[in-house]
């Protein structure tokens, strides 16, 4: 019989810290503890339900008034290898950076761009996780998902995922219909190194030169020196996306601001980074009245729990981000994280 647990804390299981609990909370290991709780529950899909991994992108506003389904089934095996690669399979509630540093050790390339990404496995195909220059998709070869409705397992294939920056079916068509139970990755024995993004390729330089370990290292000590550690303040890392606009749009920005950071982006509009119309605004180390949230000190995209903060004060500095972004300069920008 699956154990569901009643009025359950989810305080370590949000990477904000947020003191808040779940009206039901299970703790899923295999396909059978979906079928199980179908039956107990007299079935899952319609009712307010919420996977969580390891809460590192979420801001509870309140206590989650639902079922709450908590992957803990955490593996690494190797499914299959030839001379290039090798495809490796992992539970979903296997602590991402545990795969990563798996992956560097066995000399396996294609994920340690993404080190230190906080979260879990069964998260990477929902995000699409990325960093300097690599995302899950590049290494995404099939999801084991389980089915909410009746419990039936099936594969998915990279192409079914619609991956998409930070972005896959997941969100849409597939949301709150499936479980991710497990992902086979295809990592390669003769990696192609990417280096070239920002600071890595100089701190990859003064660690020897490009190999799996110090590209692992490199990334690492860059992500430690720029991003505060969730275990000690409460965050999500980037709260906000990057906004697009149009050219002219962007035209008429950078005659004002010729030092706005910008990207090129799809259909030719151009990508602002959020982060320095935020610092622009003067709001890094803003803090709100009872200074219990902010904005990081060191990095304006990231805010931060700086003690006994609630989803309402995270979400109150957002919205003041938000206006003061707007009010600056005409540029709505939107939450990254996910507002449960
Ligand atoms: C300090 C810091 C730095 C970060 N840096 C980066 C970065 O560089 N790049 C980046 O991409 N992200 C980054 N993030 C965001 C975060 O790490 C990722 O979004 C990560 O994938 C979240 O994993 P999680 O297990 O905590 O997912 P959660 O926050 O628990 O869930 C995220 C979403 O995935 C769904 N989900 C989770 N598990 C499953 C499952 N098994 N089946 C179906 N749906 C599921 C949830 O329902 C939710 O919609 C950062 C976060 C922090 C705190």
């Amino acid at each position: 019989m699956m154990q569901i647990l009643e009025n359950a804390q989810l305080k370590e299981l949000n990477s904000f810290g947020l003191d808040v609990t779940a009206k039901q909370l299970c703790i899923y290991h295999s396909p059978d503890d979906i079928r199980q709780l179908i039956e107990q529950t007299g079935g899952i899909v319609g009712k307010r339900i919420l996977i969580l991994g390891g809460g590192c992108n979420l801001v509870f506003v309140n206590n989650f008034d639902g079922l709450v389904i908590h992957p803990a089934n955490s593996y690494i095996s190797i499914v299959s290898e030839t001379d290039d690669h090798c495809l490796v399979k992992a539970g979903a509630g296997t602590v991402w950076d545990e795969l990563v540093a798996w992956a560097v050790e066995h000399n396996l390339g294609g994920a340690e761009n993404l080190s230190l990404i906080p979260g879990t496995v069964g998260a990477s195909p929902v995000q699409n996780i990325g960093a300097y220059g690599c995302e899950a998709k590049d290494i995404i070869e099939s999801v084991n998902v389980v089915s909410l409705t009746d419990g039936s397992v099936s594969t998915l294939s990279n192409a079914d995922c619609r991956f998409g920056y930070r972005d896959s079916a997941f969100k849409h068509e597939l949301k709150d219909r499936y479980l991710v139970d497990s992902v086979v990755y295809r990592l390669s024995k003769k990696p192609q190194f990417v280096t070239h993004y920002g600071s890595l390729s100089g701190e990859i330089e003064k660690l020897g030169g490009p190999s799996l370990r110090t590209i692992r290292q490199a990334v690492i000590n860059i992500r430690n020196s720029k991003l505060p550690d969730p275990k000690v303040t409460g965050n999500v890392g980037s709260f906000f996306k990057n906004p697009t606009v149009s050219a002219a749009e962007a035209e008429r920005l950078l005659a004002q601001w010729p030092d706005m950071v910008t990207y090129p982006a799809a259909e030719g509009r151009t990508k602002i980074a959020a982060g320095w119309l935020i610092d622009r605004c003067g709001l890094k180390g803003y803090t709100n009245a009872t200074r219990t949230a902010g904005v990081h000190t060191q990095q304006a995209l990231v805010l931060v729990n700086l003690g006994g903060a609630t989803g309402s004060d995270i979400m109150a500095v957002a919205r003041h981000v938000q206006q003061s972004v707007a009010d600056k300069f005409g540029i709505n920008i939107e939450p990254e994280a996910i507002i449960v």
